[in-house]
């Protein structure tokens, strides 16, 4: 068996945003020269999520409104942020939208349902944060 792990580094403009990633995991699922086997995409940081789903703008604006409606901003409402924190928002949504996701490498590439894409989620930015890639097989 051969196995393959990168980090990627992201420190984002914002404090939230999302970041297509497929691009970046196929290369390196592609360096790897696995040609059957399993990719591990996942984020290193507890306010910040792997996920696969669609890459379309209004999707991507409905997941940031219906991410604040669960887990506003807002500092004064947590128990996490009377420790001097102010990210206990990010560490919520982080939950939701999931820590790492897995693809099937299949004749060496990444095997995906229709319309499926990659995704890193930023809850907590403006700083640089990793994600590591993993890719196990033959
Ligand atoms: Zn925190």
């Amino acid at each position: 068996m051969k196995s393959t792990t990168e980090h990627l580094t992201f420190t984002t403009r914002k404090k939230i945003e999302f970041i297509n990633i497929t691009g970046r995991v196929a290369e390196i699922v592609k360096g790897s020269g696995i040609k059957e086997g399993l990719c591990l995409v996942n984020a290193m940081h507890i306010t910040a999520s792997v996920f696969i789903n669609d890459e379309e703008s209004g999707l991507k604006k409905d997941f940031t409104q219906w991410l604040e409606a669960l887990a506003p901003c807002a500092v004064d409402r947590y128990n996490h942020n009377l420790t001097g924190e102010d990210n206990a928002h990010a560490h919520l949504k982080r939950t939701i939208m999931g820590r790492e996701v897995v693809v099937a490498v299949t004749e060496g590439r990444l095997d995906f349902g229709p319309w499926e894409q990659i995704f890193y989620g930023e809850f907590d930015g403006q700083r640089p944060k990793r994600v590591m890639v993993k890719v196990i097989g033959e």
